[in-house]
């Protein structure tokens, strides 16, 4: 089939490449030039594992392009698919619409022949009805239906879950719209489960779901929160709960808060959604305040172990949202920094991935690392930020001769609390 991607970003460009992937012949469309011309020349610009290879396997074969002409991307499109950002609005928090309703009005002249306009973004209820009204005004003889197709990918995973999505959502309100997707995704049929709902429910899906996650998160939080009171293990209580098949043992580890793109913002536009139809959506108010509070009590607790020392150096090992991405977006990592540069910290950080991205929100406000070892000179304290895989390797003897004060706060729980007390630091991890 021929498919047109509007946005290159962290899910358009994954879909892009996993549906050329299943021989479908795509044309990838950004606003940004300087995003196109990378792309079009072979250089990838986002991190996420095994991306790379199959981008070039794909470019190579020639089923994927990129451009920045919506109308090289539409025209003859079996199916648009618009993979736009969804960022909260600055000021009621609210999915700000502007890229959602550019991209409508911007492809709407160029639709030839029935096309599918299949939203990929993360939108509110009732945006289906809001892309046919606007795509209709610029052009009432086009041809189409509009689906909404929720992503659920994982950053740092979008590879694995494009090709073993756990569900496809289709918010289908036309058998002839549906006939399409089910085509796009007949690779999958039999594989995984196919949803065909209403399109209304299926934008509702997206949001219910994200806002569940981050609900869980803040639950294992608090309750790590009570272990470290109580004297219990968290660990230990979450896997003793994650066992109840009604619970499940995923999403139940505790850290300094959920992060990243996708929730924070998810969680503020159902919020507001449930506030414009009257709505009382406490949960998921409960977790946005407790997350907010979260981040500001771990930065909190970084101080705590440096008070009273003149001029304290803290040594932060990750600033990407969660490991396996370069996304610094809505970071907790972020914001912890964020909080300690607020109260004068003298800070040095290293992330294998997001050291760019992150210099360009915080940029000389903090030192940057070449490595782990890099940030732990002269430093009094460690902030373990991120659960990159290879901060779990530190050498706590090499660590030991580069630190000047032996403290070490592991809001990820990578390291062996008994092995980094036993090499003589101070160890405080989270829930035990
Ligand atoms: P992103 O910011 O990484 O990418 C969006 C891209 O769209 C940018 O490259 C931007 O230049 C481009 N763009 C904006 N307006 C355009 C236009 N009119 N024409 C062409 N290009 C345009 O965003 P993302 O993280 O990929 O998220 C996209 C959507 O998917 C959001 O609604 C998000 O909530 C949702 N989502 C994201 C994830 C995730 O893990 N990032 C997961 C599921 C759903």
């Amino acid at each position: 089939m021929k498919v047109g991607i509007i946005g290159t970003g962290y899910v358009g460009l994954p879909t892009g490449v996993g549906l050329a992937e299943l021989g479908n012949d795509v044309v990838c469309i950004d606003r940004e030039q300087s995003k196109i011309d990378r792309l079009k020349t072979g250089k990838i610009t986002l991190f996420e594992e095994g991306l790379e290879d199959l981008f070039n396997k794909n470019m190579q074969a020639g089923r994927i392009t990129f451009t920045t002409s919506m109308k090289e991307g539409v025209e003859n499109a079996d199916v648009v698919i618009i993979a736009v950002g969804t960022p909260p609005h600055p000021v009621t928090k609210e999915a700000d619409m502007k890229y959602i309703h550019a991209a409508a009005t911007e492809l709407a002249e160029y639709l030839q022949g029935y096309t599918v306009v299949a939203t990929k973004s993360t939108v509110p209820v009732g945006t289906g009805d809001v892309i046919e009204g606007l795509i209709s005004k610029k052009n009432p003889n086009a041809d189409f239906d509009v689906v909404s197709l929720p992503e659920f990918l994982r950053e740092g995973f979008a590879v694995h879950d494009f090709f073993h999505p756990d569900r496809i959502v289709v918010g289908a309100n036309t058998e002839r719209a549906e006939k399409v997707i089910r085509d796009l995704y007949k690779p999958f049929e039999g594989k995984t489960n196919m949803l065909f709902v209403k399109r209304r429910s299926s934008e509702t899906i997206k949001y219910a779901s994200n806002a569940f996650l981050a609900i869980k998160i803040h639950y294992i939080n608090e309750i790590a929160n009570f272990c470290e009171k109580s004297g219990a293990d968290v660990y230990e209580v979450a896997k003793g709960m994650g066992l109840d098949s009604r619970i499940g043992p995923k999403f139940l580890n505790p850290g300094p808060g959920y992060g990243g793109s996708c929730f924070p913002k998810d969680t503020h536009a159902m919020a507001y959604m449930g506030r414009q139809n009257g709505i009382n959506l406490s949960l998921i108010q409960a977790a946005i305040d407790g997350n907010a509070q979260r981040k500001k009590e771990m930065a909190e607790r970084i101080l705590e172990t440096v008070k009273g020392i003149d001029n304290p150096k803290i040594a932060v090992l990750g600033m990407a949202f969660k490991d396996g991405t370069d996304d610094c977006r809505e970071s907790p990592a972020m914001e912890i920094i964020g909080e300690l540069i607020n109260q004068g910290a003298d800070i040095t950080a290293y992330d294998p991935k997001a050291q760019e991205n992150a210099k360009l929100l915080v940029g000389d406000k903090i030192h940057y690392g070449k490595d782990m070892y890099d940030v732990l000179k002269d430093a009094d304290v460690l902030a373990i930020l991120t659960e990159w895989k290879d901060f779990k390797a530190l050498d706590l003897n090499r660590a030991k001769t580069l630190m000047k004060n032996k403290k070490i706060v592991d809001l990820r729980n990578l390291l062996d609390a008994a092995q980094a007390r036993e090499a003589g630091f101070e160890y405080q991890g989270i829930g035990r």
